[in-house]
């Protein structure tokens, strides 16, 4: 069966409505509190370099609250079983008109299976950004301690020793195969909860011999919701507005983390993620594009296998189109050209194959119930919906660990030769055609591994610092870094002692690369994609990243990247330059707790020496270096306030930084929004010049006289000609488009010191500039895109040719004095390229300062 047209049209133009999320932060979101007493802390940041990764966020109110150390064990067999907390009652809940199980009925449920089975462990793995409880429930039959150990013992040689497991014939079959079933990461895709449910009960109370088998073989790992927030909330993404099942390669937010220590712990050889809605259920593997680092031929023949297994169960269910409404199973790799690729390693499938999972799959359980159906159904319609959503979910799972058991040496066998491959240092594996009917030229991707990544030590502060964010990244990810203990050449580079290198020759090479490989350009290969096409950190976090193809050095490995943040010994003013994120989050810190901080020249901020002792915690909070100030002065800076008609990522990223943000949209400014508070307006989403009322614009205006604008894309553009403000004209680049571009910076306010590549979706450039116009940025002359997906449209228009060496980012102060700046790039998307966002900073601090609302005369 071939997927319907409109249907791909539906797929692709969902994918792009995830970009601009609501500008209405969620009302629980939890501010930061505004002083925090850190201590004083030694003079080098011994602090910083124990923190965990992404430490110095201000947004990290609720802990992330790890279990003791559950995998491997430390004297514990299974059952494992703890009373969960028993949530208060909530009518609210929007699983409850669906005839689900509510949130918080979920741990009174599971802490009865703990009480009727001794198959059943429950634990909190994590907790969501609103501070829920995550679930994680192990289904297996009971082990001895001296067995989990035996377990957990075999788990790490798969993985560290995969040459000598992959000879020792026993290990493959006394080794309980680990499967890992995710459910509802999107929050309004709910019966994937209810599905794990029902089987965990089921394998719990069954008599069946084959139960008992299958469960003496495998481990089954649930997460029972992984986006408690959406659940309850009826909505996709999580309580801070990201959507879970993007960020992965990311890993923003404290869901995404606790998934990614998970499947890092657990490691799977076949995983589930269980989604809604599409009619006939979808089964994964997918179409072309297929991302390139996998070791792609164990993972079609598992994949397409268990894929087969999953539509014969839920076709076997016996709903049909005439009697239920319900279509028969689609595969997109089997059913359709493209459109449903699993190119960016941003979903739960996409990432875990990296863990070792040779089978990973989405599932799109069938029958719609949320959005406008969810509001307009009635009642019974949707529970109608919903108990059949739940038989498919649990089929799917069913069909799963089935498969896992029937295959349960060889799935294990695979899972060792991937990390084999990996740490033999292999070159990557050409998929062979007919691997499995239907396996063509369009499917095949491969890359090249180098012998190794280094991150140079000694390229100065700011890259020191980026070098660390990104090593705590990778190690995060469970990829090895090592530090070289001394100098080493390649070929004619010397590379400092303390340079980090990543040695390619490792079990999990293939997410090592895929974040450290600048990326592909495939425009050219497919027409249409699912998401994301582009990502780097090598190319977007701000470290300097370099690929060798030879190896001799002396290197230590490292569990996290060594501090950065200093204060000079001498006495006297200190000087802070802010040229990185972590600058930043030192510099707002600093300005929240009210020190007398100017702004002196080529961005640097000058801290009085009487307030050496906020600077030494804020050097080891942030593992920023203060050094001396040569002179004190300049203009006292004070804390930028931003009014933000912005989408959810742009706010969080914007609040991490320290800004202090308000939320603002068209109806707040209609509702007449005071604007005495606010020093920059940021206009990315939701604020609409012409639906403004009389008072609204009048109010604006006024602001325009004293403040600042910083703008982001069409909704910036469209904004910036109905009020007035710089002399351009706005080229939108087809709206799909996306990926790492290449740039050329000024040596402008804003364009000083950013990177020579940034990031682009439904990109846009600037023509006709005013003579009040600087360009900051520009798309470079030679092809721009250097990874990622951008054509032309079908008019030839709006593709990369035309964007060549076009302005991208620009600033200006429009005739009222308002100063402007506008971006046509997405420095902050879904909080990805880090090392883009001092650039924004860079644009507030400029926007406010000229404007004079932040900096006031001495
Ligand atoms: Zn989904």
């Amino acid at each position: 069966m071939r997927l319907p047209t409109a249907l791909l049209g539906v797929a692709v133009s969902a994918a792009l409505l995830v970009v601009p999320q609501s500008a209405q932060a969620d009302p629980a979101d939890p501010q930061p509190p505004a002083v925090r007493d850190f201590g004083n802390g030694p003079e080098r940041n011994e602090v910083a370099a124990g923190l965990p990764e992404q430490a110095g966020t201000l947004r990290a109110p609720q802990a992330e609250k790890r279990p003791d150390p559950a995998w491997p064990s430390h004297g514990h067999g299974y059952p494992r079983q703890t009373r969960l907390p028993e949530p208060a009652e909530n009518p609210a809940d929007a699983s409850i008109k669906l005839g689900l199980v509510p949130y918080h009925a979920i741990a009174p449920k599971l802490n009865e299976l703990q009480r009727r089975s001794d198959r059943v462990s429950v634990e909190v793995f994590g907790r969501s950004h609103q501070g829920r409880d995550m679930y994680l429930v192990t289904v297996t039959a009971p082990e001895s301690a001296a067995e989990a150990r035996e377990q957990a013992r075999m788990r790490e040689r798969i993985e560290n020793d995969p040459a000598s497991a992959a000879r020792d014939r026993a290990l493959a079959k006394r080794y309980k195969a680990p499967v890992f079933v995710n459910a509802n990461i999107h929050g309004n895709e709910w019966e994937g909860t209810d599905g794990v449910l029902r089987t965990v009960e089921e394998l719990a109370t069954s008599t069946d011999p084959a139960v008992a088998d299958l469960l003496s073989k495998t481990r089954l790992y649930f997460n029972v919701t992984a986006n408690p927030d959406g659940r309850v909330l009826g909505q996709r993404p999580n309580g801070a507005g990201f959507d879970l099942n993007r960020d992965f390669i990311t890993a923003s937010q404290p869901e995404t983390r606790a998934m990614r220590q998970l499947m890092t712990d657990t490691q799977p050889v076949a995983m589930v993620d269980l989604h809604g809605y599409v009619n006939g259920t979808l089964i994964e593997p997918t179409t072309p594009p297929h991302g390139a680092n996998y070791e792609y031929d164990l993972f079609i023949k598992n994949t397409y296998a268990n894929g087969l297994g999953m539509e014969a169960a839920v076709n076997g269910l016996g709903y049909t189109l005439e009697k239920d409404g319900v279509r028969p199973v689609q595969i997109p790799f089997r059913d359709d050209p493209e459109g449903w690729d699993d190119w960016p390693p941003i979903f739960t499938p996409q990432y875990a194959p990296f863990h070792g999972a040779v089978a990973s799959h989405t599932v799109e359980i069938p029958l719609r119930v949320n959005n406008a159906d969810y509001t307009n159904l009635p009642v019974e319609e949707l529970r109608r919906r919903s108990a059949i959503n739940t038989d498919v979910a649990a089929a799917a799972i069913r069909a799963t660990y089935t498969f896992v058991h029937s295959r349960h040496q060889q799935l294990v066998a695979d899972q060792i030769e991937v990390f084999r491959r990996g740490t033999a240092g292999e070159p990557a594996k050409e998929v062979p055609l007919g691997i499995v009917p239907g396996f063509g030229p369009e499917d095949v991707y491969t890359t090249t591994y180098p012998r190794a990544y280094v991150i140079p030590a000694g390229s100065g502060q700011r890259s020191e610092m980026a070098a660390g964010r990104l090593v705590d990244h990778l190690i995060a990810n469970d990829v090895r870094v090592e530090r070289a203990e001394r100098s080493f050449r390649v070929g004619r580079t010397t590379y400092p002692e303390g340079s980090y290198v990543v040695d390619m020759r490792q079990p999990k090479r293939g997410l090592a690369n895929v974040m450290l490989e600048p990326g592909q350009d495939i425009s050219p290969r497919v027409d249409a994609m699912y998401d994301i096409s582009g990502w780097s950190h090598a190319l977007l976090w701000g470290a300097t990243v370099e690929p060798v193809d030879s190896l001799r050095v002396k290197a230590d490995p490292v569990k996290a990247a060594a501090p950065t943040g200093s204060v000079p010994r001498t006495f006297g003013p200190l000087a802070l330059k802010v040229g990185d994120a972590k600058e930043v989050m030192a510099l707002n810190d600093l300005l929240a707790q009210g020190v007398e901080v100017t702004w002196g020249d080529g961005g640097t901020a000058v801290v009085p020496a009487s307030a050496r002792a906020a600077a030494r915690t804020a050097a080891d909070r942030y593992g920023v270096a203060f050094t001396p100030a040569r002179r004190s002065g300049g203009t006292p800076l004070t804390q930028v306030r931003i009014a933000a008609a912005a989408s959810a990522d742009e706010l969080y990223t914007l609040r991490e930084m320290g800004f202090s943000v308000t939320p603002v949209s068209t109806q707040v400014l209609n509702d007449g929004f005071d604007w005495s508070a606010t020093d920059v307006l940021f206009v990315s989403s939701g604020l609409n010049h012409a639906q403004l009322s009389p008072q609204a614009r009048t109010a604006l205006d006024a602001f325009l006289t004293t403040g600042g604008v910083v703008t982001r894309g069409g909704t910036g553009t469209s904004f910036n000609a109905a009020a007035g403000l710089l002399t351009v004209t706005g080229v939108a680049g087809r709206s799909d488009a996306n990926g790492v571009v290449r740039t050329v910076v000024s040596d402008g306010s804003v364009g000083a010191g950013s990177p020579e590549h940034s990031f682009v979706y439904s990109p846009r450039w600037f023509t006709g500039l005013g003579p009040e116009v600087q360009v900051e940025q520009a798309y470079a002359a030679e092809g721009p895109l250097v990874s990622g997906h951008w054509r032309a449209d079908q008019n030839g228009m709006g593709g990369p040719e035309q964007a060549r060496g076009q302005a991208a980012v620009v600033s200006g102060r429009d005739e009222r004095g308002a100063a402007v700046v506008m971006f046509g790039t997405e420095p902050m998307f879904r909080n990805h390229p880090k090392g883009l966002f001092p650039q924004v900073a860079r644009a507030l601090y400029w926007s406010s300062s000229v404007t004079g609302a932040a900096v006031t005369t001495p």
